[in-house]
């Protein structure tokens, strides 16, 4: 039997045949697909001819799509709707994809035959679009090392498997001390202030580590802990934030030497690769280009940051003095005192909001009437396309004029085989050299209601279903030929721009007045309870955007030590020298991660990049400005926006698809507006 995800699906668009698939199929099906992959990358470095663009650099754009098309299906399923098999075999070829791309970007005849292309570029006309394609190819093998010489290789490939080894010690560690971090209570009045269901939790959480009559405590990722907002108990949340703030500095789990040698190697790994810093490397392919561009916006936000953050916290000593409290203000007791100025001056609240924002309104008179209004878009629900999961919704992708342009799938209702949070994803990327069309998708985790019965929203679910839309949108209105263009394929500090501007939709008076309906009476959304939505967003600011720098800042000092640097033995001093020096030692405000556990920069992909947040935010903030210097969210400015931005993917630098749109660089001061920080 023909395995079905071995060719194209004959169903529009090519649509995955998920009643056809079984979970047998993925496997042997991403392993004929890599093994066709090398054939044809064969193919390409054993040809007679000379190398050209269309022979070497198409080439390759054209390998591998039967591959493509069996781990883009296998990769959304395992997000949406995993079991135990499919986990297995994503364990399984984990290892097996890496070494598959590396097998090609290493390759170093293929690398030769792209570098004579591209030492041709000079005597070629080349269109601005396959000169970029070439651009990328030959910058992402010359930035995975294909330069080096054997020497060089070989050191590079050594610095690459440690780095690989003490990245996944240090979130071993992570995950060993936060769980022995969980804090261990013995009497249930010491947890006033939690629910009920908060504390029945708690109890449970003990009974599971064999201290049943207990409560426990988990520690979550971030520095300050979810329940230090509401537990009175004061010494207990001393305890808490203790157990958070010392983990993975001492024992057996100490991460101190583990991301000082990591900082040591990857500026070693910089240097080979001919940058001066980590920082340099990583930030050369982004749209900030030099760490020095990235510290002139974090640095340049800090003093107004810290400053708001003292602003705050005399406030909040205030109101432990009029309580009587008779304690200074501690970072553990942060969270407690801002919570109820929050309950004070900016309460939403949800139980009243929730009746007007009904997911099916939201969905049709919300974001698709946005997308309608900005880009022309309509949406038509159709039954015929097989699905996943019975609850999954299929929409044709409807034009101005009545074309239909790709697919949308919406997967909405959180269930226990599905990861947690919103996302965008794609089955199939837009490309005009491989004849695809898009066909997109977007995860939710609503809580599905009782048949007959509407599912309601809290706003941040609304703000979610618009951002995440906002890079659907990204990826339906990709008019690129080469799919290594298509949608979201840009930069890590630009690709949040598109969903931050959809997320701003949610608020727009017309449109939030078009979908906040009442399910039952369909009044509309009352003025007050707008007003504090809006209001809500100045809450804390000092406290968050201080605590996010800090930890932005110590991710590019870390990565911007030189290679002949001498290792820092001390993590701790270098991470307090290193807020000191933007004015953010803060005792009671301290990073959302500290060094020994932050784990974006030293286990994830997110070294020297923490800072593309904020990137992003600048040009959200600025864009949402040029939105309302030139009329508002209106068709004109939409279709701007889809032709200079949306359309585009990432077949341009990202700075120049910003001053396409804007006409002008990014201006700092909307964010600063926005986060009240000037
Ligand atoms: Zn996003």
């Amino acid at each position: 039997m023909q395995n079905p995800l071995a060719t194209k699906s004959t169903l529009v668009f090519q649509a995955p045949v998920f009643d056809k698939l079984t979970d047998n199929d993925y496997k042997p099906a991403i392993e004929a697909g890599m093994k066709k992959q090398l054939e044809e990358i064969d193919a390409i470095t054993s040809s007679a001819e000379p190398a050209s663009f269309e022979n070497t650099i198409v080439a390759i754009e054209k390998s591998g799509v039967d591959l493509t098309r069996a781990v883009k299906i296998f990769y959304a399923l395992t997000g949406s709707a995993t079991n135990d098999t499919l986990q297995a075999i994503k364990a399984e070829l984990a290892p097996k994809l890496t070494a598959h791309g590396d097998a090609i970007t290493l390759n170093d005849a293929l690398f030769q035959r792209v570098k004579a292309v591209y030492d041709n570029r000079a005597a070629m006309t080349m269109d601005p679009v396959d000169a970029r394609l070439l651009e990328r190819y030959y910058t992402r093998f010359v930035r995975a090392g294909a330069q080096l010489d054997a020497a060089g290789k070989e050191q590079l490939k050594k610095l690459n498997e440690e780095e690989s080894n003490l990245a996944t010690k240090f979130q071993d560690n992570i995950l060993k001390a936060r769980s022995a971090a969980a804090v261990v209570v013995d009497k249930k009045e010491e947890l006033d202030g939690l629910s009920e269901e908060a504390i029945a939790a708690a109890a449970d959480a003990a009974k599971a580590k064999g201290q049943e009559g207990k409560w426990l405590i988990e520690i979550v990722n971030t520095t300050t802990q979810p329940v230090l907002s509401t537990l009175t108990n004061r010494a207990l949340r001393e305890r808490i934030f203790k157990a958070s703030t010392s983990r993975n500095s001492s024992g057996g789990t100490d991460n101190g030497a583990i991301a000082t040698r990591l900082a040591q190697l990857r500026a070693q790994k910089a240097k080979l690769l001919g940058f001066p810093n980590w920082a340099a490397y990583v930030m050369d392919d982004q749209m900030a280009k030099t760490p020095e561009a990235a510290l002139k916006l974090l640095a340049g936000l800090a003093p107004a940051a810290a400053r708001n953050a003292k602003a705050e916290a005399v406030k909040l000593q205030a109101l432990i003095d009029r309580q009587k409290g008779g304690s200074q203000l501690e970072p553990w007791d942060w969270d407690f005192y801002s919570e109820q100025v929050r309950k004070a001056e900016y309460d939403l609240d949800e139980a009243a909001v929730k009746p007007y924002l009904n997911f099916d309104s939201v969905l049709v008179n919300g974001v698709f009437f946005a997308a309608e209004r900005l880009y022309g878009l309509t949406f038509k629900e159709r039954t015929d396309l097989p699905v996943y999961h019975p609850d999954v919704r299929v929409f044709d992708i409807i034009d101005t004029g009545g074309t239909v342009i790709g697919l949308f799938y919406g997967d909405y209702y959180a269930r226990d085989n599905k990861n947690g949070g919103a996302w965008m994803d794609s089955f199939v990327d837009q490309g005009e050299l491989l004849g695809q069309q898009p066909v997109i998708t977007q995860n939710c985790n609503y809580v599905k209601p009782a048949a007959g019965q509407p599912c309601l929203l809290s706003f941040d679910d609304v703000t979610t279903l618009f951002h995440e839309f906002g890079h659907a949108l990204h990826g339906m209105l990709s008019r690129q030929k080469y799919p290594l263009f298509a949608g979201t394929a840009t930069t890590t500090d630009f690709v949040e721009f598109p969903s931050q501007i959809n997320e701003a939709l949610a608020t727009d008076p017309d449109i939030l007045a078009h979908y906040a309906k009442h399910y039952k009476t369909g009044e509309a959304l009352p003025a007050a309870l707008i007003a504090k939505m809006k209001n809500a967003r100045r809450f804390n600011q000092g406290y968050m955007t201080s605590e996010y720098l800090a930890a932005a800042l110590l991710d590019i000092e870390w990565h911007m030590l030189g290679p002949d640097a001498p290792l820092v033995t001390d993590a701790q001093a270098f991470e307090d020298a290193a807020l000191k020096k933007y004015g953010l030692l803060n005792p009671q405000v301290p990073p959302r991660y500290k060094t020994n556990y932050f784990s974006h920069i030293w286990g994830g992909g997110y070294n020297a990049n923490y800072y593309a947040y904020m990137w992003s935010e600048v040009l959200d903030a600025d864009g949402c400005a040029w939105f309302a210097e030139n009329g508002g969210f209106n068709r004109q400015n939409g279709m701007h926006f889809r032709s200079t931005v949306l359309s585009q993917g990432g077949s341009k630098e990202s700075g120049q698809l910003f001053r396409d749109f804007a006409g002008r660089d990014a201006r700092l001061e909307p964010l600063l507006d926005r986060r009240g920080l000037n």
